[in-house]
């Protein structure tokens, strides 16, 4: 139990402990800080936040580490772009009841923090008015009613924020409140947090996860294979261990991930943790993210290559979210297959 109570301490000293000047990460990476020139001091709402576990993976020195980039405030955010929105996914439309996010038909997310271990750049989140939208106490009868009238409902998401940056003890008055509902079958999880953090997958936790009723999946956010150094693999490992499906999303990042070997990389890293890639989400079109905009043809470009380096289990989905389609859409590459029969005609005869 002492245990138990260190590694928690531990990993909200993490939490709590995080990067927020610029200063003092380029101080940390040994980065000139006339690199601040050209950097926003104020992010303004959405300012620099990085927990130190995760810059300790970043390479000193390197101003394009894809780890930084994918966290320091940059001028290029300000820029105001023609097709880019505050609110690209039309979310406030689908925010039916504080804290409830409910696009399509068989599960909906439930925000339960606005919190965040880190703010990533790219975030099509940044613009969201989450404080008028966490759900308190005294909101859970509606929020059960709701699903309650809603039956085609199976599985509840909890996201944020992030919605492991809230304490165990939070984490499972939400779990017993959600095991109340028989229609639920499936209590899923979507954080970055077990990746700039590994920590946070403490053994109270993996129990919390593991002894509830309902079938639990596990979603977290890598882009990068820098990302997942030993420490992360080792408490990705624990978890899939103990029992829990444990999935990973990516944001295709221009500078960061957009190369198939990088992807290919990322895709075998999760799988010496026994982590599956779940999604490659194309960028939303946010506003102050269209510097990370990868061409189309591009994306298609790399996704066929990545067909053709990895078995079919480490591809991730290739998707797009597009307002008011009832799923995450799909990505035609159909145009494409045929210039590519030509390449593994040559992989045969290589
Ligand atoms: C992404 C998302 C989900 C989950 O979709 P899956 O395709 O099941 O992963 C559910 N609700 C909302 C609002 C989402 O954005
Ligand atoms: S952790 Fe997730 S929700 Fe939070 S800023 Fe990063 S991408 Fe957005």
């Amino acid at each position: 139990m002492i245990n138990h109570l260190a590694r928690e301490q531990n990993w909200q000293t993490q939490l709590n402990t995080a990067v927020t000047d610029p200063v003092e990460l380029l101080n940390l990476l040994k980065l000139p800080l006339s690199l601040l020139n050209s950097t926003a001091f104020d992010g303004g709402k959405f300012g620099l936040r990085v927990p130190r576990p995760f810059i300790e993976r970043m390479q000193a020195g390197n101003a394009r580490d894809p780890l930084l980039l994918q966290v320091l405030p940059l001028h290029s955010e300000q820029a105001q772009t023609v097709h880019y929105s505050v609110d690209p996914l039309g979310e406030q439309a689908a925010n039916t009841l504080p804290g409830i996010l409910h696009k399509y038909h068989s599960r909906l997310l439930l925000t339960i923090t606005g919190a965040c271990a880190v703010n990533c750049r790219y975030c099509f989140r940044r613009h969201f008015p989450y404080q008028d939208n966490i759900p308190h106490n005294d909101d859970w009868p509606r929020m059960a009613a709701y699903i309650e009238q809603h039956s085609a409902i199976n599985e509840v998401i909890l996201s944020g924020g992030d919605p492991l940056a809230v304490s165990n003890r939070r984490l499972a008055q939400w779990i017993e409140r959600l095991e109340t509902l028989p229609q639920l079958t499936t209590l899923r999880i979507h954080s970055r947090l077990p990746i700039v953090i590994p920590a946070r997958l403490d053994d109270e936790l993996l129990q919390l996860l593991t002894q509830t009723r309902l079938n639990v999946v596990l979603v977290v956010h890598a882009n990068h294979p820098q990302e997942l150094d030993a420490e992360t693999k080792r408490a990705l490992k624990h978890a899939v261990d103990a029992g829990i499906l444990v999935l990973n999303q990516t944001v295709l990042l221009a500078g960061i991930n957009d190369h198939a070997d990088t992807l290919a990389a990322l895709s075998h890293a999760l799988f010496d943790c026994r982590v599956l890639p779940y999604y490659l989400h194309v960028l939303d079109k946010v506003q102050g993210a269209a510097h990370f905009d990868i061409p189309e043809q591009r994306v298609i470009e790399l996704y066929t290559q990545l067909l053709t380096q990895l078995s079919g289990y480490l591809v991730p989905r290739l998707v797009r979210e597009i307002a008011g389609q009832p799923f995450k859409v799909p990505l035609d590459l159909g145009i494409y297959t045929a210039a590519t029969s030509d390449d593994s005609l040559q992989l045969h005869e290589a």
